[in-house]
């Protein structure tokens, strides 16, 4: 069973807590209507689907609530680190040997 940090509640808790809520850092575009098909189509499905380190939406639907961002290593399905929404996305110094 996975475990996953919330930065809000400060609690790691099994992963049954939470939600995924797809990939992180996609802002949503200021004028859809100025969008083509084919832009507002990548906007809604196109995904990196990495394999290795990918960055995510969670939300803690069985606690607080709160949807907050993780990077989590898609091979070995562990979790890199977690941080409140809004933060900027944790540089790569900083995921390096986290387990
Ligand atoms: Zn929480």
């Amino acid at each position: 069973m996975l475990l996953i940090h919330c930065p809000y509640c400060d609690e790691t808790l099994p992963e049954l807590e939470f939600a995924y809520a797809g990939e992180a850092h996609i802002a949503r575009p200021a004028d859809p209507s100025a969008l083509t098909d084919e832009e507002w189509r990548d906007f809604l499905f196109i995904r990196t689907n990495a394999r290795g380190k990918h960055f995510e939406r969670w939300r803690h639907v069985h606690g607080c609530g709160r949807f907050f961002n993780a990077c989590r290593d898609t091979v070995s399905d562990r979790f890199l680190k977690t941080y409140k929404a809004g933060e900027e996305r944790p540089a790569e110094t900083e995921l390096e040997g986290v387990e």
